[in-house]
């Protein structure tokens, strides 16, 4: 038994009152790993919250060496605005658009998104400074990272990493339903790209880190908390943390690369998708019903059904900014909109 120690780092930013980001700290008082956990880095994503004051109590019974840092709100000033970011509002729930000159594009300032801001900037705006507080005071203790996010309810749990073997490894100890594979393995040599993902900042420079998503963003699904508890006992077993052996490593993996086959499946018409009652991670047999598009004009129904066999990885009718703004979540759908993606292959590892 080694007892959480509830500690506080001070944050200072120029207009505000000082507040603090909350963390617990657990050590075995033995030598080992010193495992990093994060969520809630934007604030609207608080499965890995929950994840963590469940974990915390495990954590505590079982810890056999090495230290683990819970930090289970990163981001206190997104988590108070509800929102994804600190500057997200009703009207801009992704934050303001920006005229980027070179590419000649509306885009969003990517300094307002906390997740692309690492190591900070103690002279940038508040999702910078909150980054570099933490890259100062909490990363360099670090050897391992885990970092918890949540993307929107219509794409299934997954694990992110790169083609790099160790990472994939790490990621796959999580026996969460899927591993999404970004891409190659980037090359570090010429230092870290900045800014850059917390736990790109962790590999560039030899640590092992990856971060992951729920299904499920302003909620809490049970189903996604106690994927996310095994996961953390997996993953702190892996690295010799907790005794045992990881669990659920016998469970199909939906593993989607740049090889994997897909299929997106979209709206022939516009009408009301109303889901078949699936899920994601079901298994869909060709020709077998996906759901019903309901036609305004004609009010004919429209059966969607699975073009091919394969597993669900994403399910139901979204739109671009369904992360953040609930038109994007509403089920009518306008011709050509993505209702379910499905894929072909699947590992088991
Ligand atoms: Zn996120």
């Amino acid at each position: 038994m080694s007892k959480a120690k509830v500690k506080y780092l001070p944050v200072r930013i120029k207009g505000r009152p000082e507040f603090k980001i909350a963390y617990w700290d657990i050590d075995s008082g033995k030598k080992g790993p010193v495992l990093l956990i994060t969520a809630a880095l934007h604030g609207n994503e608080v499965h890995g919250s929950e994840v963590m004051r469940r974990f915390c109590p495990i954590a505590e019974k079982k810890i056999v060496k090495g230290r683990m840092i819970l930090v289970p709100f990163a981001n206190p000033l997104a988590l108070w605005n509800r929102r994804p970011h600190i500057v997200s509002t009703l009207a801009h729930p992704k934050g303001k658009e920006i005229w980027d000159k070179e590419k000649k594009i509306l885009r969003f300032d990517l300094r307002d998104n906390i997740n692309c801001t690492w190591p900070g900037n103690p002279k940038g705006n508040e999702a910078e400074q909150i980054t570099y507080v933490l890259s100062e005071k909490i990363v360099p203790q670090a050897t391992h990272c885990i970092d918890m996010h949540c993307w929107s309810r219509f794409s299934i749990a997954a694990a992110l990493s790169t083609e790099d073997e160790k990472q994939m490894e790490f990621a796959r100890m999580s026996a969460l339903p899927a591993i999404f594979v970004r891409g190659p393995k980037p090359d570090y040599s010429k230092g870290i790209p900045k800014p850059c993902l917390l736990s790109m900042l962790f590999n560039a420079t030899g640590k092992l880190a990856f971060d992951m998503e729920f299904s499920g963003q302003y909620i809490i699904f049970e189903k996604e908390v106690l994927l996310g508890v095994r996961m953390l006992s997996n993953c702190s077993k892996y690295l010799g943390m907790l005794k045992g052996k990881p669990e659920g490593l016998e469970e199909t993996i939906i593993f989607k690369d740049r090889n994997t086959q897909e299929v997106t499946v979209t709206a022939p018409e516009n009408g009301l998708f109303a889901e078949a009652g699936l899920s994601n991670g079901d298994f869909v047999k060709k020709g077998s019903l996906l759901g019903t598009l309901f036609s305004d004009r004609t009010l004919k129904t429209t059966e969607i059904k699975a073009p091919v066999d394969g597993y669900l990885y994403a399910y139901g009718h979204y739109r671009r900014f369904c992360d953040a703004d609930l038109a994007d979540m509403h089920p009518y759908a306008d011709k050509g909109d993505t209702l379910a993606i499905i894929v072909k292959s699947s590992k088991k590892k």
